[in-house]
């Protein structure tokens, strides 16, 4: 039996993550739930999971679970604040950490997770982007391990020769380069010029996956495939010259890599996370998602093509950020999460968010990332200049 701590339960990931640990009682039990505000939702998989721990970054949601909890007659802590989320993952009896906070927030409890050594089921990837080199010093040096959830991380790490242990560093393995594949998102056939006047509602219907806000957004812009790149490079070692993006857009295909012998491995299956959280749940082993099997006369064909930097400049921006190295990458972040805040309450139009990052990497001194207090500090100049853009 493996207790799971699952940090942001009430999103798209961590909706997923229980119908898949839901499936597999008999293997996992949920040792603590979290979520940033949303009381209701939380409150509903208290009462189906029963953990030991329920934990609100909001104090005052906090209050109300508590009450709730309380008249229900359930023995569940309800903790709030951000160091209640550090603590909870690092207690003894965690085995597995299921990392589904989205954005910066996701970070400390992350390093808190790999500071006590535990499995990391990683979703959340601005804290590979933020802070890759911090992160990973302290899986390694903590003996955690961390397994990629993202689909395309995921699908890598399935097809390169990983073995019966865990490894982070593939350069000089024999492989040629990895490939993300990419939908292009909602808008991919669109003109240059129709991009202008997109809404919210437009950039958050992707065509092929069903997410989080945010991450949605990012999809629509291509930042999210420049996220990955970065979050590539620091899962697999590897660096930017071979780490390729392709459009493919029936996300069959999640990614590939591609050795030196001209074999190209990919991991297909059927666009739906519970695949990659089910393969990281239990790696070594497998496990039935309840993700419908792959149709592949219905697919009927796979295409390709060309990710094009002048259409999607969030990713080229992604790529620079990350050949500049130290903090910029956290600086990209940061300004990314204002701009794209900004683009969902209609205060910025859709093809502001690129050029408002470009404003703040062009004026912030990156530094070298080799502290958590640097990290923070340019995260937060980062945002305070892209709110100034904004403005
Ligand atoms: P979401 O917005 O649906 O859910 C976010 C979760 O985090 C919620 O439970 C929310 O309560 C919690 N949360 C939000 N802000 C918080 C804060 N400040 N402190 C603590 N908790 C907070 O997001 P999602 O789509 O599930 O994405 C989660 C992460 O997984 C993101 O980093 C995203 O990039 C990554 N990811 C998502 C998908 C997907 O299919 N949704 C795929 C790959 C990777
Ligand atoms: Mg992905």
């Amino acid at each position: 039996m493996k207790a799971v701590a699952l940090l942001g339960s009430t999103g798209s990931i961590g909706t997923s993550a229980l119908s898949v640990l839901a499936q597999h009682t008999d293997k996992y039990n949920v040792y603590a739930l979290t979520a940033n505000r949303s009381v209701d939702k939380l409150f509903e998989q208290c009462q189906q999971f029963k953990p030991m721990f329920a934990v609100m970054l909001d104090e005052s949601s906090a209050k109300q679970l508590s009450l709730k909890v309380k008249a229900a007659g359930l023995l569940i802590q309800v903790l709030s604040g951000v160091q209640a989320l550090e603590e909870v993952v690092q207690h003894g009896e965690v085995d597995y950490v299921i990392a589904a906070i989205v954005g910066a927030a996701g970070l400390l409890p992350i390093l808190a997770a790999a500071k006590s050594g535990k499995r990391i089921l990683l979703a959340n990837k601005e804290a590979l982007v933020m802070s890759g080199q911090l992160l990973m010093r302290e899986v390694e040096t903590n003996g955690a391990t961390l397994l990629p959830v993202d689909s395309e991380h995921n699908a890598i790490w399935q097809c390169l020769p990983v073995g019966e242990s865990q490894q982070y560093q593939y350069e000089n393995k024999g492989i040629r380069r990895i490939i993300l594949t990419a939908s292009g998102g909602p808008f991919r056939d669109y003109e240059l010029s129709e991009l202008e006047n997109v809404t919210p509602e437009q950039a958050i219907a992707h065509p092929n996956w069903s997410m989080g806000e945010k991450i949605s957004v990012d999809s629509a812009t291509m930042m999210n495939k420049g996220l990955e790149v970065i979050e590539a490079h620091w899962l697999f070692g590897m660096s930017t010259k071979y780490i390729d993006v392709v459009l493919h857009r029936q996300s069959v295909i999640h990614s590939m890599v591609d050795y030196v012998d001209g074999s190209v491995l990919a991991q297909m299956g059927n666009p739906d996370m519970r695949t990659p959280i089910a393969n990281a749940l239990a790696w070594p082993n497998r496990i039935d998602s309840g993700v419908v099997p792959l149709d592949l006369v219905a697919t009927g064909r796979l295409d390709f093509a060309k990710a094009d930097h002048k259409h999607f400049p969030c990713l080229a921006l992604a790529y620079e950020a990350l050949e500049a190295g130290g903090t910029t990458t956290a600086i990209l972040n940061a300004a990314n999460e204002v701009a794209v805040a900004a683009f969902l309450s209609k205060r910025i139009k859709f093809t502001k968010i690129p050029v408002i990052i470009e404003q703040v990497l062009s004026k912030q001194t990156a530094s070298s990332g080799d502290s958590l207090e640097q990290v923070f500090a340019d995260d937060k100049e980062a945002r305070s200049l892209a709110n100034k853009y904004i403005n």
